[in-house]
């Protein structure tokens, strides 16, 4: 089925890149207050309705400054790098954060693998110094990736020599639960952009649906979809336009898949997931970029729990039914169920 709605409110600017906020009609600026930070690596923008005198702002810059310090893979005295250096942790962060990889993972078919981060170094992604390395290279990491190199118990992860996690295509959307939970907890409503993850909160003060765009792939000033969420909810997107380098005309991007050990290279642009909270949506938007758009669509006919846009390197874009009556604007296809 093919989709074209228009809307006159939404012909304006857009603020943010990846998922993004678009401007609200009829808020009311009186409640608003807003902070942008930086932290894990991207800007983050806030806002929230109702805290009036700025403790739950406090609190939530607070939180999203320890994850980044906590779960930094380069920092050289962070909690991460001391489970990559010494084999073990019992920060709850972290623990908490591996048992959801895990369980993703499962999900997945392996598609989600935090154990690539030698793998990232190698293509020169954590370091910014890009290069297709030597295949044997990428053979010598083998044995030292794998979900199943993870040995979890409740209150802490052990990992063997050499193997390395890296938290990155799921840390934002945890930092996203735990501020969209604080903010439950005050009364709060808002709305939280951290980088490509957009985290709705509550209800608008004037009880209108947010207002969420999908990235364009190819014009980061550009929505190529924009869709109205209702409560809290979590969009975000992985894409291979959000970190990549180009090599003789071949564009290698950051996502990397489990099974070559090389950038994902398929016919997806980009994909969003809509989920009721922030990790899974996260976990699963890296998780379904790995797996292409057949796959995507056959793991949401099994699970069900989760809404998605795909938007392919031909310009079409998939959405779930869910989202069919969503969209505010833009062309789309709706994916059988
Ligand atoms: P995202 O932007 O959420 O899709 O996450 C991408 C980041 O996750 C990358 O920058 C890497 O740090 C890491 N990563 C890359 N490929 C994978 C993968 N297949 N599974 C888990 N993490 C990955
Ligand atoms: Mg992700």
């Amino acid at each position: 089925m093919k989709i074209r709605v228009f809307s006159l409110l939404l012909a304006l600017a857009i603020l943010l890149t990846g998922c993004n906020l678009l401007p609200d009609a009829g808020e009311q600026p009186r409640e608003v207050s807003e902070s942008s930070i930086w932290a894990m690596d991207t800007q983050m923008d806030l806002r929230l309705y109702g805290d009036t005198d700025g403790v739950v702002m406090a609190e939530l810059t607070a939180t999203l400054n320890r994850l980044d310090h906590t779960l930094s893979a380069t920092a050289a005295d962070s909690a991460l790098t001391a489970l990559n250096e010494s084999g073990w942790t019992d920060d709850r962060d972290i623990v908490y954060l591996a048992s959801n990889a895990r369980k993703i993972s499962e999900q997945t078919g392996g598609a989600l693998d935090i154990t690539l981060l030698p793998v990232s170094r190698l293509w020169g992604f954590t370091t910014g110094s890009y290069g297709v390395p030597a295949a044997a290279d990428l053979e010598a990491l083998r044995d030292r990736v794998g979900m199943d190199k993870l040995s979890l118990t409740d209150e802490s992860v052990s990992v063997p020599a050499g193997t390395k996690l890296d938290f990155g295509a799921l840390a934002k959307g945890y930092a996203a639960d735990l501020c969209r939970a604080r903010m439950e907890e005050a009364g709060l409503s808002g709305l939280l952009a951290l980088g490509g993850n957009i985290q709705t909160v509550g209800t608008k003060p004037d009880g209108s649906d947010w207002i969420i765009g999908v990235q364009d792939p190819n014009d980061a000033g550009r929505y190529i979809l924009t869709l109205r969420l209702t409560g809290s909810k979590a969009a975000v997107s992985s894409g291979d336009y959000q970190r990549y380098f180009v090599q003789d005309s071949v564009r290698y991007c950051h996502i990397l898949d489990p099974e070559t050990l090389a950038p994902v290279r398929g016919s997806l642009r980009s994909v969003t997931v809509v989920a009721n909270e922030g990790l899974l949506a996260d976990g699963l938007s890296t998780a379904l970029y790995v797996l292409g758009r057949e796959a995507g669509t056959e793991l949401w006919r099994q699970r069900g729990n989760f809404e998605a846009v795909w938007i392919e390197d031909d310009g079409v874009v998939w959405v779930t039914p869910g989202l069919k009556d969503r969209i505010a604007d833009g062309d789309c296809q709706v994916i059988e169920p």
